[in-house]
This record gives structure tokens, C-alpha cells and sequence, in this order.
């Protein structure tokens, strides 16, 4: 089919068949269909019903929540920190230069992609805007050159370390990956404590992220035991624990605040093995409801990071999640994401009325230019560190290269800072209410919408203009922090007919 259909050139369809059919076929033998779902499948819902994304939810604790109490702002000169974020790096090794940038394969700039003809330019040597991903020296001059966006007093990293050849890649290769960018990592940040958390790029086949319940060579515990160990200055023995089991972990990285890492590859709608079971994967949002619990009962605030953004998951576990961040809401200080490669955002409501912001979720932009983008790197301005710290986001900063100019002949690489957000969008704080009112100013007002979409793209938007259906379902997106549910972009539109977050408007494939 994959041939027939013209996915992609006949040796990448064979070799991606290849890769995947092993654990595609574990997971049919296991998701054993009863008759009345098997009828459903093949014959529709007048046969049986086939839901196998089934809803199901976690328990809350009896704790009455606590009345919302939105953070004051911090006083006058107290100390503010700055927490470096990185996130898909997607580091090519074998990025070459002078290759086709427009190749037939699902990622070019690279040995195995040829030549471009004499009439095309060949790939940068930092990078191109294409279907391309990095060669080392890029991400190794982006950690060299981090020196102004400085100090750090820690940085998150929300995963995707390899490339985008996933029809060709070996628990070797997204091993190599792993190690060589945590060494290079360590080496230029040197003491700042980093937080990884799993993209979906880490494993192979790419998305393939089984539940604990799969044990042996198929289970994911090649990856986790060598994400343990690679990571193993920067995380405490418990965190190492459930990273091993799950992929998930929390820490205190200051007084006052929790630190939860979660593997979202446990949400994905591209995770194969959940056709198995879907419920709650690894337990995962029980445990952060346990963690979230206990910091509320400390007085402690919670930070999460996480690769895949919420609004992206599964609609049972994203409307779980939902529910978790609008019962937690004094307590939860900051959501931190990417997986995108965008600069975005996703707003949550309470739960009555669908219309009081309560949390933001931040989409950060890759470092890759996978496609057509700069590469990039983000840093927050934190609240804290100091006793009775809110440890909100203050402001964010976006720092780039631009790739024409790097590119150009006897040209060094310059990292230069893109913007800093409550001074460009004019907010009076970075809280949640400042975001909404953002969305629909940007409703209005085409031309602050055009800064958002140049910034969105790191500089480098598309040459084709955004006109009022993407301008409307980009906009949708940023409201929909919970999948599957149009009504949260009802008031975009006078007429009250809905844009489509991720539905009617086609978007590009960046992750
Ligand atoms: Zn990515
Ligand atoms: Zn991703």
C-alpha cells in the first residue's frame, strides 16, 4: 500500500515495513477483538460498536478545591531567574552539505539524498529551510553561543534528539543520539541542572512507546535504562526509579516547587501499542494527580514539562488532563511543551463555563528548522527564587539564527535575539487572562496577528500569506488545550460556525 499509494519512494516503504512490522504485529495479536467489535470494524455500527479509544477517567481525591486564587505579581525587585528551554533538536548525523535540499525522501540535506541540479542551490552549512534536520556543529554553536541568553538556574528539555529518517533507524542510532547530545549538553551548560522529558522521536519505530505491562526485548527498556543512566548527574534516585519504569518523574528543583516530567508519548494519538489499552497509560495521570495532591497539601507550587502538547492527545487523556489542571489550578505554576517545532501556546478553562482562563500551556519553538523554519531556542523568566516565590512565568524570550545570513559565504553563525513576548504583544503580565485577550485582539487585528505568525515560524514564515481560515484555526489551536472539543473556539466567529483546530485546515507536518 505504501507503494501503491506513492507515500514515499519504494526503498523508504520498504524499509520503513520493515522496521514497524514486528511490534505492528504484536500489537494486532494482542488487541484481541471481540465478535461484536470485530463486527463493528468491518461492517460498521449496525454490526457492533468498535471504540477502541474508549473513555475512562481518573479519580480525584475528596479534598474539597480550594477557591481560585490567581498569583499577585512579585514585588518590586525580587529576584527573577531564567530557566533555559530547549527542545527537538532532531540532530542529523548525516546532514551533508551540498546535498538536495528537495529530495524525494521524507528528510533530505543528507548522505543517500543526492545532488540538486545545476539550477538549485545545494544545503546550507549550518542548516536549510526544507525537509531537512541539523548537522552537530549547528546545535554545538546554539549551546556555545548561549552565553547572553545567560545564566541559567536550570534548563528543561522536552525531547525529539534524533533526526526525522524514521524509516531507517536503529535502537543504535537513537542511542548515539541520546548519549552524544546529553555529553554535548552537559559540556557547554556544565553545572546547570537540566530536566529532560521523552519526545517521540527517542524510540524506534518513531511512536512506539509501550505500556509497562509489555515486558522483554519489545518493552521500551532499552530506552529508559539508557535515558537513567545518561541523565543520572542531573536526576535524584527516585526520579531515576520511575523513569526507568514509565518514563515520567518529578523533583524538587528549588524550595516551593515540584518538577514533573511527563512522557507524553503516553497520550499520543500515534502510539500504536495503546490500541492494546488506551486507560491511563502506565498509570501515569493517577500518579501526577498523587503528586499534584501532595504539593497543594505542602503549599507547594508545580511545574510541568512534557513533549507533546496536551491539546494534541488522545480526547479521553487530554479531557482527564483538563480536568486535573482546572482542579489544580492555585497550585499548577507553569506547563512547558514543544513537539510543534512552532511558537505557540495552548490556554485552559474552568471546566463550568469554558471561559475562565485559568492556565497556559507554552509551545516552545524547535531547534531544528524541520521545515522550513530558523532554528531556535526559548528561555522563561521565572518568579523566584525565594521563599513565597509564585514561580510563574514573568515574561518568555526567543533567541534564533537567521539561516540566510549564517549561510552566506565567509559568514560565522550568529545567534540573535527574536523577541521578548509581553513587550512585543504589549501584555501587562504573562498570566493566562493576558493570553486569551491576546487570542481575540489578534481576532481583530490582522496586523498583530502577522507578527504572530512571523515570530510563529522563528522568522521564517511561509511564503504564502495566512488568510482568514488559517488565521481563524491558528488562533482555534491556541484556545484548544483539550482535543476534540470545537466549542472552546465559539466566540472566534460572529456567527458562531466553528473553525476546526486541527481538522478543516490542513497544516504542515512539522513534528
Ligand atoms: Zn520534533
Ligand atoms: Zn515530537
Amino acid at each position: 500500500m505504501c507503494k501503491m499509494l506513492n507515500i514515499a519512494p519504494p526503498d523508504v516503504c520498504e524499509s520503513a515495513v520493515h522496521l514497524f512490522e514486528d511490534d505492528m504485529v504484536e500489537v494486532w495479536r494482542r488487541s484481541v477483538l471481540s465478535p461484536s467489535e470485530a463486527c463493528g470494524l468491518l461492517l460498521g455500527s449496525t454490526c457492533g460498536h468498535w471504540d477502541i479509544f474508549s473513555s475512562w477517567n481518573v479519580s480525584l481525591p475528596a479534598v474539597p478545591k480550594p477557591p481560585p486564587k490567581p498569583p499577585s505579581p512579585p514585588a518590586p525587585g525580587a529576584p527573577v531567574s531564567r530557566v533555559l528551554f530547549l527542545t527537538d533538536l532532531h540532530w542529523d548525523h548525516d546532514y551533508m552539505e551540498g546535498t538536495d535540499p528537495d529530495c524525494a525522501n521524507p528528510l533530505c540535506c543528507r548522505k543517500g539524498s543526492g545532488w540538486p541540479p545545476t539550477s538549485r542551490p545545494g544545503a546550507g552549512y549550518w542548516g536549510e529551510y526544507s525537509k531537512c534536520d541539523l548537522p552537530l556543529r549547528t546545535l554545538e554553536s546554539m549551546l556555545k553561543g548561549l552565553g547572553p541568553a545567560g545564566p541559567f538556574e536550570m534548563v528543561y528539555w522536552t525531547g525529539d534528539i534524533p533526526a526525522h529518517n524514521v524509516w531507517q533507524q536503529s535502537r543504535q542510532d537513537q542511542l548515539r543520539a541520546l548519549t552524544t547530545l546529553t555529553d554535548l549538553v552537559r559540556k557547554y551548560l556544565g553545572p546547570v541542572p537540566v530536566y529532560p522529558a521523552v519526545g517521540n522521536h527517542e524510540s524506534t519505530p518513531v511512536n512506539g512507546f509501550p505500556p509497562p505491562f509489555i515486558k522483554g526485548n519489545q518493552s521500551s527498556q532499552w530506552l529508559y535504562e539508557a535515558m537513567a543512566k545518561a541523565w543520572e548527574p542531573w536526576l535524584p534516585p527516585d526520579a531515576l526509579h520511575t523513569l526507568r519504569i514509565g518514563g515520567f518523574y518529578a523533583l524538587t528543583p528549588r524550595p516551593g516547587l515540584r518538577l514533573i516530567a511527563l512522557n507524553m508519548n503516553f497520550c499520543s494519538r500515534e502510539n500504536f501499542w495503546l490500541l492494546i489499552n488506551s486507560t491511563d497509560p502506565g498509570g501515569q495521570l493517577q500518579w501526577l494527580v498523587g503528586e499534584l495532591q501532595a504539593a497543594e497539601d505542602r503549599g507547594d507550587k508545580v511545574h510541568i514539562i512534557g513533549h507533546i502538547p496536551p491539546g494534541h492527545c488522545l480526547k479521553s487523556w487530554s479531557w482527564n488532563y483538563y480536568r486535573i489542571v482546572a482542579r489544580y489550578e492555585n497550585t499548577l505554576a507553569g506547563q512547558f511543551f514543544g513537539h510543534t517545532h512552532v511558537d505557540e501556546f495552548e490556554i485552559f478553562y474552568d471546566e463550568e463555563t469554558l471561559s475562565r482562563p485559568l492556565s497556559v500551556a507554552f509551545l516552545g519553538p524547535s531547534a531544528t528548522t524541520y521545515i522550513n523554519l530558523n532554528p531556535g531556542y526559548r528561555v522563561y523568566q521565572i518568579d523566584g527564587n525565594y521563599s513565597g516565590s509564585s514561580h510563574v512565568v514573568l515574561d518568555h524570550e526567543t533567541y534564533i539564527l537567521n539561516l540566510t545570513q549564517a549561510n552566506a559565504p565567509g559568514a560565522t553563525p550568529h545567534w540573535q535575539h527574536l523577541y521578548r513576548a509581553r513587550e512585543t504583544y504589549g501584555l501587562p503580565d504573562a498570566l493566562p487572562a493576558s493570553w486569551h485577550n491576546l487570542v481575540y485582539r489578534m481576532r481583530d487585528d490582522v496586523q498583530l496577528f502577522q507578527t504572530f505568525w512571523f515570530l510563529y515560524h522563528k522568522g521564517h514564515p511561509p511564503s504564502e500569506p495566512c488568510g482568514t481560515p488559517c488565521r481563524l484555526a491558528t488562533l482555534c489551536a491556541q484556545l484548544s488545550a483539550r482535543a476534540d472539543s470545537p466549542t472552546l473556539c465559539r466566540h472566534l466567529m460572529p456567527n458562531g460556525s466553528l473553525p476546526d483546530a486541527h481538522g478543516s485546515w490542513s497544516w504542515p507536518l512539522f513534528c
